[in-house]
């Protein structure tokens, strides 16, 4: 929700109360300067006890309701049967009008079983953008991902409103060329994690659906932010300003085959699920889930996090709740536009994010740009914030490097967790960095792991950059802060 001044200025505000707080501290930039170097400058490994702000994810960090606080103590801990689960069962009737439903543990959990059941060797998989997880599994079962998105996605100034579109020529096309039998399903990202949680619209879904029908392609909809995706075309799309949330959404999930997400984003819970209205898909899944997962009614996860998730379903269709992310973001993107900063735009569904190859136009893309922007927001505000670049790639099957369409600093916004004043001392901070760009120098790889290196890999600064970056740093502002 956002509120008009009187002078004419939109601000966001939270519809809600904050009665539980969980503390935090601003720890001297000394300390982080050490922290950074034992987290081997990868931001996923430092711990959150060196953090002022965690705007690494927003993925099982949003704050919950207390409603959702409530049902977790009813939950009951049955391994098979539990009445949890048929609660979550009719939340997903009535939110998602899809009568099969199979909890598993996360997102990437509901990847593993999709590609264990509808991939085989050779197949490729259409989609508008990856997710890394997606990625590594459907190719671990030996297929070829192929994304299929339009130009504006990359193009990091843009006021497109959708760019998560999938460019309908290219899926012609990809079609053509390998055959609808080769094709295991087309994936549609609600909204586009790795480059800026960008939505797609509802006429781009829709005629999605019309040539996957034409060709028998079943279409898999990944939902892990459906309900901000579902705000952006009720913002952004005509003929929808008056549908709701709900209507929005059911009209999504009409045109959807299969249905999966992780729990841990729109829903602010801890977990995961998938959805069919295709009883024979239901089934090909089942006699994977307990080998996996877990019994059909917990799928591995908890059965208070079933309970909880249950509520977040419902209440992610409430305008304020599917709003409450997106708004402050784009408060955020806007912030940082005024302040000269190269924030991606339009302003997307997850996070706030800045443009490496633009804040940081000295150094090349093997230096790891977005990487040492991460490193460098930390020590300049002890806000932690993703790598979504090359870091974030695999490399080639030959070693070769893989450079990423896009050197992105993500910086998370979880749901209903930070406010105007952390935003303001982050746009402060990010604007006193931007002065200083030019301090902030390479990394290197000293350990990287053989798959998903952005969790574990280690690297180092060349050149002694960091020093000099907090040098500046405490002749601007002291020690203390
Ligand atoms: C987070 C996410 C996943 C993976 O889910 P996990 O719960 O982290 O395993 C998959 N797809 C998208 C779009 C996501 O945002």
């Amino acid at each position: 929700m956002s509120v008009k001044l009187s002078n004419g200025k939109l601000i966001p505000i939270e519809m809600h109360k904050v009665r539980i707080v969980q503390k935090t501290e601003l720890t001297p930039i000394k300390r982080r300067l050490q922290a950074i170097g034992a987290a081997g400058y990868n931001t996923f490994l430092l711990p959150t006890r060196e953090l002022f702000l965690d705007m690494l994810t927003d993925s099982g960090t949003n704050a919950m309701s207390d409603n959702q606080l409530a049902a977790m103590m009813v939950s009951d801990d049955a391994y098979a049967g539990s009445e949890s689960y048929y609660k979550l069962a009719a939340a997903v009737k009535d939110v998602l009008r899809m009568d099969w439903t199979m909890p598993v543990h996360q997102g990437r959990a509901a990847e593993h079983l999709l590609a264990k059941v509808f991939i085989k060797p050779g197949d490729v998989v259409l989609m508008n953008y990856h997710f890394t997880t997606t990625k590594v599994h459907f190719e671990l079962a030996g297929a070829t991902v192929l994304e299929i998105y339009t130009d504006e996605m990359l193009k990091t100034e843009s006021n497109h409103p959708f760019k998560g579109n999938l460019d309908l020529q290219k899926f012609e096309n990809c079609i053509k060329k390998y055959s609808a039998d080769k094709i295991s399903f087309v994936r549609m990202e609600a909204t586009t994690n790795l480059v800026g949680g960008q939505p797609f619209s509802m006429e781009n879904l829709r005629a999605v659906r019309e040539i996957a029908t034409k060709h028998n392609i079943k279409l898999v909809f990944d939902g892990s932010l459906l309900s901000e995706n579902a705000y952006f075309v009720k913002q952004r799309e005509k003929g929808y300003e008056n549908k709701s949330i709900q209507e929005i959404i059911w009209e999504m999930m009409s045109l959807a085959d299969i249905f999966y997400m992780s729990a841990r984003k729109s829903t602010s819970v801890r977990g995961g699920m998938i959805c069919t209205n295709h009883k024979k898909y239901y089934d090909l899944l089942l006699d994977w889930l307990p080998v996996y997962e877990g019994f059909s009614t917990y799928g591995g996860m908890s059965t208070k996090e079933i309970e909880a998730m249950t509520v977040g379903l419902r209440e992610m269709t409430q305008l304020e709740v599917a709003g409450a992310g997106p708004d402050f973001i784009k408060y955020f993107v806007e912030r940082m536009v005024e302040e000269g900063l190269p924030a991606v735009t339009p302003p997307g569904g997850l996070a706030a994010h800045l443009d490496a190859k633009r804040f940081l136009p000295h150094i090349p893309q093997e230096g790891y740009q977005a990487g040492a922007l991460t490193a460098a927001i930390y020590l300049a505000s002890g806000a932690r914030s993703m790598e979504r670049g090359t870091v974030s790639m695999e490399r080639a099957p030959d070693g070769t490097e893989m450079y990423a369409d896009l050197e992105l600093a993500r910086m998370a916004l979880p749901r209903r967790v930070y406010t105007m004043s952390h935003i303001e001392y982050m746009v402060d901070r990010l604007k006193w960095l931007y002065t200083h760009r030019e301090l902030v120098g390479k990394l290197k790889f000293v350990h990287e792991p053989p798959v998903l290196r952005f969790f574990f890999g280690r690297m180092e600064a060349l050149d002694g950059w960091e020093k000099k970056l907090v040098d500046a740093f405490i002749a601007d502002f002291g020690e203390n802060c």
